[in-house]
């Protein structure tokens, strides 16, 4: 093969390594576009170019000079790595250690490398990866919020980067002329390091980025309760769970009163705003085992497991008095608030579209009789 003929097996796997590497590169830039929390992208970005400028003057074919930039950028690639994963992590980039521990590791990792000794250029490596790539490994193990797999993933090469480098040093501890397979053996590894850091950085932020819109779509954006897509989902285990052991459960429509009066009064995101107040007040009444969800416009959905008529109708009265004392300075001291409330109470049919509609018509019944009252279902639709 022609390439062959002009670059040694070393140099063709230093070029593979820089063409991935800058696939990696074009990748991520793809990223900013989508995700907002992307703070920390361009330490990443850094690092996968120091990466490849390291790969780069390592394959460069005149010795000396080129050896000392590849080492040293090899140094800034862990030191931008280490920032990266504070900053991903949500943690203050610990510069004041970065800094002089990468510009340390440079400047030793060059001199022993240059002065050919091996041996002792690549104990430091391990103590220096120990230094920079150990807090990588703990930000995305302990540190970083919502941890994702890819989070996960990525904690587990840092953990296998620092593994090889000790393996390393300890072969070479105990047979110091392994010297030469022992550095094929772990080149053979860094495309596999350098991949993996790169692939679940990437796929770290699609997953967070699915997770969001996942998130959106089950809740609603005003008021941050779930959606009646989000409490289907919410509650189906629930629900079979309660069928099998034969509990009885409750289902509420509510419906704020005369609420187009409020909107014509304080206008409509004066209304938006109550509806938000609505909804905290009506949260706070409930137990941690009950969901709330909004069903749509100023209509909410309660769903009460393991509670029979008695339980539904003390927890309804509860909300009806906290919605009528509902303080809202928007609409100063008798805030002309109220809810009715349509409930369907079940322990034999625990289909959820045919419970929401018996829990609408009794809601309907409270209307017509009233307002600002609580109606059963009496039978089923
Ligand atoms: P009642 O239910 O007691 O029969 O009277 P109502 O005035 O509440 O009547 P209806 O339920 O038909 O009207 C609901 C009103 O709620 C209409 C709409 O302007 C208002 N609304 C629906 N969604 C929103 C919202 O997201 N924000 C605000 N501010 N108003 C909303
Ligand atoms: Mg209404
Ligand atoms: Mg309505």
């Amino acid at each position: 093969m022609w390439l062959r003929r002009i670059m040694t097996s070393e140099q063709l796997y230093c070029f593979a390594m820089i063409q991935v590497l800058l696939v990696f590169l074009l990748a991520s830039f793809r990223l900013r576009a989508t995700d907002q929390n992307s703070k920390a992208l361009p330490l990443l970005q850094g690092a996968i170019a120091a990466e490849l400028l390291s790969w780069l003057f390592y394959f460069w074919p005149a010795p000396g000079p080129s050896l000392v930039l590849s080492l040293s950028f090899s140094a800034l690639n862990m030191s931008l790595l280490t920032a990266f994963c504070f900053k991903r992590s949500g943690q203050t980039v610990p510069w004041l250690w970065i800094v002089p521990v990468g510009l340390a590791l440079a400047v030793s990792y060059s001199y022993f490398s240059y002065h050919q000794q091996q041996n002792v250029s690549l104990h430091l490596m391990t103590l220096f990866a120990f230094l920079l790539i150990g807090p990588c490994f703990w930000c995305f193990r302990y540190l970083k919020p919502n941890p994702t797999l890819s989070d996960l993933m990525m904690a587990a090469v840092f953990a296998a980067w620092l593994l090889i480098c000790l393996l390393r040093s300890f072969m070479l501890l105990i047979a110091p002329e392994w010297l030469l397979s022992g550095l094929l053996i772990s080149q053979s590894f860094w495309p596999a390091v350098s991949a993996g850091y790169c692939i679940f950085a990437l796929t770290g932020y699609m997953e967070e980025t699915q997770q969001k819109f996942k998130n959106e779509a089950l809740h609603d954006p005003l008021t941050g309760l779930l959606n009646r897509r989000g409490l289907v989902n919410a509650i189906q285990g629930c629900l079979a769970y309660l069928q099998r052991q034969q509990h009885s459960a409750a289902l509420f429509m509510i419906d704020l009163d005369h609420f187009k009066q409020i909107n014509d009064k304080i206008g409509h995101e004066g209304g938006d705003e109550v509806l938000i107040a609505v909804a905290e007040v009506l949260q706070k009444q409930l137990r941690q085992s009950d969901v709330l969800a909004r069903y749509g416009g100023e209509e909410f959905i309660v769903f009460l497991p393991q509670t029979d008529s008695d339980s539904a109708q003390l927890a309804a009265e509860r909300l009806l008095l906290a919605v009528r004392h509902l303080q809202l300075p928007q609409l100063g001291g008798q805030n002309g608030l109220s809810i009715s409330v349509g409930i369907a109470v079940f322990n034999a049919d625990f289909d959820f579209d045919c419970q929401l509609r018996r829990a609408d018509h009794a809601l309907y019944q409270a209307k017509a009789r009233g307002r600002d009252r609580i109606e059963f279902a009496t039978d089923t639709l």
